[in-house]
């Protein structure tokens, strides 16, 4: 508790300059939040949304997963020493949002029913001496009418409420609880409201500021892309080999398999492990103590793969998930956009893979009847969610842009022409060749083996004939005689049925209805056999998986050997203090910090979101951590990025070299006069190892006669004399040989003018 403290004092000192929040300077904002988490720039709608809350404004805040809701309602209390309530609906998400509120030191708790008594106690002193600036509560504690009371005693002046569309029942996730926080705004008349969600229709926003009797609210509404996320859609054959191969792209990384199914997650976990991947099944048929068990391994990142129903939602909150897989079609762009927004929250890039099969839409159209039976208006009901089905499914069987068509659904324009980002931009889809001989193909075989016997067979058996198959069912039937027999012979079946679902969903073919559909020719199928109009069909395998410009980007100038190894000392540190990895760190820091390497703290600060308090708590390990590392592996350390270009927009700097450069030249015009490391440091602002680096570089390319300047005689000869013992190829030896009293750059330099006059 001192540390949170600490912070409050200073922030409160911050504030002192400050003649009232509502007029609260960007520049104090941006302190705030550089010196919490070490950010540098506000995302897109975060300042008119702290300015709703410094306002007292009531406001809805649409902003998509992972775009920066939280620092919204974290700000504005720590600008106006208020505290500030947060309705959040699970325990598991007001446990993340507090770890990693205290983690950075920012003063905050939770009351929930998985606390202690003493814990609880904690809390409500804290809060009633006005030490906590945000406290999460459930909506149930927050309206029991003690609590009521007690926050209005405590004058409370802005409530957040997180995913607020929970209060609507056109949202996905209706939760009735929530609608008893209509009372907020008669028992705090002089309290904002603030709503935020992910959900993006208009619907759904009108009814949470109806709900929630909103007074003129500000309506902030974020754009839904999101540009970091890779989105493919690829036809669904062999769904386990599919799977693996793409878990394996993302080898000790985040995954998340959706399946339709309880007992799909379980053969899809057991197909994984049987080659040797981690993986668990997650489901609601699991008991409590399973479903956590496997939320807290994955969250602690010694799980990295689960495959499971939508039941695995909300509460996980691992920013650092590299992939999002739908094993089947999901029943709405709603629901896609929800499960595939659990990717890359960390704004890195990340993949989303939807194995799509016609038969799907077959699975969830039954699913819809059966669990509409027993309801009143179940024909409206089964129509509505029919109507969301058609969407996602053209969303699959269209051949545009994945990003462009989600913008759209969700009534934004896209203005990119090309996603960078997507199969189609991608060109991972080309049509197939000739595909309208194939199409040709497939539908003469389809008349003729129905002329041939008089009736029509299924998707199977025509298959069958196309490839030539040699089974019963041809044979008794006599279609090994029928011209088109094996006209598609080499073409793997599953590929071949696969074409024959594309066109279906074009429209090119028909098939009956009822338990055993039979393939049928329409109108659009004689146009085809005419010669009178084209087809497109799909690739059905991703056959090259093109790296994007988004991953190249964010891994630029990173050594994965520093990254992997700094991701194991997060997950130490992690296990210790029981706290979710990414508390600590996000992945996207500790690229940052693998490419910057830092041995310095002044170093270290500038990497990407490190705050004040993380600079206390981490800074000294990891920098000798990397210091360690980079000596082992011979990497350059200390470099430096120019701010400028590690911007938001651009999730990674490019390289450096131009900096590096112009820094290099000045230290080199400095050697040469004489001057001190100490000096050239202090100009270029460098830290010792690096500006030591360029002395080495300078002794290499000038060749001076002595390095007196830099190195005492007494040290010189010392090294020397180490170095004809232990060898002048590795430093650690002489290092050791030297009782560790010389330090590393020195005996650099030494070598390095030593090695001039070997040769
Ligand atoms: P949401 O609740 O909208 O899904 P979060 O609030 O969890 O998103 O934020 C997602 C991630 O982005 C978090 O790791 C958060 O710390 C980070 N983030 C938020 N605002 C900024 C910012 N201005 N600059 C950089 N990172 C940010
Ligand atoms: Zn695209």
């Amino acid at each position: 508790m001192e540390t949170t403290q600490t912070s409050l004092n200073e922030s409160e000192d911050r504030k002192a300059t400050l003649a009232s929040p509502s007029t609260a300077s960007l520049d104090l904002i941006l302190q705030l939040v550089h010196g919490y988490w070490g950010y540098d720039t506000l995302r897109p709608l975060q300042e008119e949304a702290i300015r709703a809350t410094l306002e007292g404004r009531d406001s809805v805040v649409v902003l998509p997963t992972g775009g920066g809701k939280s620092l919204c309602y974290q700000i504005p209390p720590a600008i106006a020493s208020q505290t500030h309530i947060v309705v959040s609906p699970l325990i598991s998400l007001m446990k993340d949002q507090v770890d990693g509120l205290i983690a950075c030191d920012y003063p905050a708790a939770a009351l929930h029913s998985g606390m202690t008594a003493d814990e609880k106690n904690e809390t409500m002193r804290d809060l009633k001496a006005g030490k906590l600036r945000l406290l999460f509560v459930s909506p149930e504690r927050l309206v029991m009418p003690g609590f009521l009371h007690l926050l209005s005693q405590l004058d409370i002046r802005a409530f957040a409420i997180d995913e607020a569309h929970c209060i609507s029942q056109w949202g996905h996730d209706f939760r009735p609880e929530y609608r008893q926080l209509a009372v907020l705004q008669d028992r705090f008349p002089q309290a904002s409201v603030h709503a935020y969600t992910a959900t993006a229709t208009e619907r759904v926003r009108e009814d949470i500021a109806a709900q929630l009797c909103l007074t003129k609210p500000a309506m902030l509404v974020g754009t839904f892309d999101r540009p970091n996320l890779i989105y493919r859609i690829v036809p669904r054959l062999d769904v386990h080999a599919q799977v693996i191969e793409v878990i394996r792209r993302h080898a000790r990384e985040a995954a998340i398999i959706y399946c339709l199914s309880r007992k799909d997650t379980e053969t899809m976990a057991g197909a994984l492990k049987k080659v040797g991947i981690n993986a668990r099944a997650y489901h609601a048929g699991l008991s409590q103590s399973q479903r956590n068990s496997t939320q807290e391994a994955f969250a602690n990142e010694s799980l990295d793969v689960v495959a499971a129903t939508v039941a695995f939602g909300m509460g996980i909150d691992r920013s650092n998930v590299r992939c999002v897989i739908h094993a089947t079609m999901p029943k709405s762009i709603e629901h896609y956009q929800q499960e595939t927004g659990r990717a890359g929250r960390d704004g890195l890039e990340a993949e989303c893979v939807l194995f799509y099969s016609a038969g799907d839409i077959m699975r969830w159209k039954s699913l819809f009847e059966r669990s509409a039976e027993d309801l009143d208006d179940a024909v409206h009901i089964i129509a509505a969610q029919t109507l969301l089905l058609e969407d996602m499914r053209r969303y699959c069987t269209v051949p545009s842009c994945r990003h462009c068509t989600l913008s759209e659904h969700f009534g934004q324009a896209y203005p990119e022409p090309d996603c960078k980002a997507c199969d189609i931009c991608l060109g991972e889809t080309a049509a197939a060749e000739e595909a309208t001989e194939i199409a040709q193909k497939i539908l003469s075989s389809v008349a003729r083996i129905q002329r041939l016997s008089g009736i029509s067979y299924g998707i199977g058996h025509n298959a069958d004939v196309l490839i030539g198959a040699n089974t019963q069912a041809i044979r008794q039937r006599g279609h090994d005689q029928a011209t088109t027999y094996g006209l598609l012979k080499g073409t793997p079946k599953k590929v071949l049925t696969q074409w024959m679902y594309q066109l279906f969903d074009q429209n090119l073919l028909s098939r009956s209805s009822g338990d055993l559909p039979v393939l049928e020719l329409n109108e659009a199928s004689w146009e085809v056999l005419r010669g009178n109009r084209k087809v497109k069909l799909m690739k059905t395998a991703i056959e090259t998986v093109k790296e994007t410009s988004i991953s190249t980007i964010s891994w630029d100038g990173v050594d994965r050997d520093l990254f992997e190894h700094l991701r194991n000392i997060r997950r130490e540190l992690s296990e210790k203090s029981s706290v979710p990895a990414f508390v600590i760190f996000s992945d996207r820091t500790l690229r940052d910090l693998a490419r910057r390497r830092p041995t310095e703290l002044i170093m270290f600060k500038a990497a990407h979101g490190i705050g004040d308090a993380k600079v206390k708590k981490f800074g000294k390990r990891f920098c000798l951590e990397i210091s360690d590392f980079c000596r082992e592996h011979s990497l350059s350390v200390d470099i430096v990025i120019d701010p400028n270009s590690a911007s938001e927009t651009a999730p990674a700097a490019p390289s450096p070299t131009t900096q590096t450069n112009t820094a290099k030249i000045t230290a080199f015009e400095m050697f040469a006069k004489g001057k001190t490391i100490d000096a050239v440091m202090t100009a270029l602002s460098r830290a010792q190892t690096t500006t030591a680096g360029y002395l080495c570089d300078f002794i290499e390319e000038t060749k001076p006669k002595s390095v007196e300047k830099w190195v005492s005689k007494s040290i010189y000869v010392e090294v020397a004399g180490a170095a004809d013992h232990v060898g002048f190829d590795k430093l650690k030896p002489i290092y050791e040989h030297l009782k560790e009293k010389v330090a590393y750059h020195q005996i650099k330099i030494v070598l390095a003018h030593a090695r001039n006059h070997q040769e």
